[in-house]
């Protein structure tokens, strides 16, 4: 089955375009972070590109390569920010696999010794919970 048409009106486009909130911790040229808000554990991070892409499937592979690196650069932050013991980077392409929002996007998940991830889209989290979780990361970004 041949994969859907990228639909601009999906909610990490409307993210991008500043059209709804969203705690963004991390913003270049090329990529833009924020939290999930229905982590998986606490401190779980999207990375977005900002050139329409619906997943890994149909993106040119110079979006990948300006994005790889961003993903790096968080994974290695919410490890310090959440003193995390591990980080697991995941990524959906298409329904049959999970995928929800049809903008392409890594999970950047921190993760701790003997504790297993929640449901993926499961419960939402407090908005003051990840406005803090969001301050964490940015700090440790800066640092
Ligand atoms: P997936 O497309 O399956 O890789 O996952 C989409 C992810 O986006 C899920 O983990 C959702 O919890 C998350 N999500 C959905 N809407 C928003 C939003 N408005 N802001 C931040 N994260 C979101």
């Amino acid at each position: 089955m041949s994969a859907g048409a990228y639909d601009p009106n999906n909610i990490f486009a409307k993210i991008l375009r500043g059209e709804i909130p969203s705690h963004r911790v991390y913003e270049d040229d090329d990529a833009i972070a924020f939290m999930d808000v229905m982590p998986q554990a606490k401190g779980h991070t999207l990375i977005v590109p900002k050139v329409p892409s619906r997943n890994l499937l149909d993106a040119d592979p110079q979006t990948l390569s300006r994005l790889i690196p961003v993903v790096q650069k968080i994974a290695v932050a919410v490890k310090e920010a959440f003193d995390a013991d591990g980080v697991t980077v995941i990524q959906f392409n298409e329904p049959a696999a999970g995928q929800t929002v049809f903008h392409l996007h890594f999970h950047v998940i921190p993760r701790v010794d003997g504790v297993p991830l929640r449901p993926h889209s499961g419960t939402m989290e407090d908005p003051a919970v990840l406005a803090g979780n969001a301050e964490k990361l940015r700090a440790a970004l800066a640092g």
